[in-house]
């Protein structure tokens, strides 16, 4: 049985991510979606860790193979401890492969015996990013295109006046 891990923030889940996770449901066995809990280093993260798990099951309903769970450190850790053989990454443009490619030697040196694979995203979604779609919505953009409609919600509500 092989079973992949493909982690991300999820701030919020983006039709982009919802795309790779679909694609690569199909070729494994399992597939656990990680949502990185963040405990310790915050980025610039907009929603907390329920409401980015909520976003990702309820995005995710339907979709065959597929496990939501958080996590907090190293991917590598969390992989091996779910006994998974994989980590799935979406590659969108050249810019995300000089991180990708560093991220997966370093991964290889920690935990030789698990492979990363990166998916080319779609080409639909190659432009879509979470940080793209905050600014948009906080501006009163229409994101309906780019998130899944219950982040669609998610987003409307926190950039509502009555939110702030
Ligand atoms: P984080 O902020 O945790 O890095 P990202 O959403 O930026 O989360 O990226 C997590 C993974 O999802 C990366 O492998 C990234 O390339 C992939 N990803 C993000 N957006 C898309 C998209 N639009 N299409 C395909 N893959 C994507």
């Amino acid at each position: 049985m092989t079973v992949a891990v493909l982690p991300a923030s999820f701030d919020p889940i983006t039709c982009g991510h919802v795309d790779i996770i679909t694609r690569a449901a199909r070729l494994f066995d399992r597939l656990i979606v990680a949502v990185y809990a963040h405990t310790r280093r915050r980025k610039n993260i907009l929603f907390d860790l329920d409401e980015r798990l909520a976003m990702v099951r309820e995005s995710l309903e339907g979709v065959p193979n597929v496990d939501v769970m958080s996590f907090d450190g190293l991917i590598v850790q969390f992989a091996q401890k779910q006994g998974a053989q994989v980590i799935v990454r979406g590659l969108r443009a050249v810019s995300d492969f000089e991180y990708e490619f560093q991220q997966a030697n370093l991964n290889r040196k920690m935990a030789p015996g698990l492979e990363v694979i990166c998916m080319f995203a779609s080409i639909e979604y190659g432009s879509l990013s979470s940080s793209i779609i905050k600014e948009i919505a906080e501006n009163g953009g229409d994101v309906t295109d780019m998130v899944p409609p219950p982040v669609a919600e998610h987003l409307h509500r926190r950039f509502s006046p009555a939110f702030q």
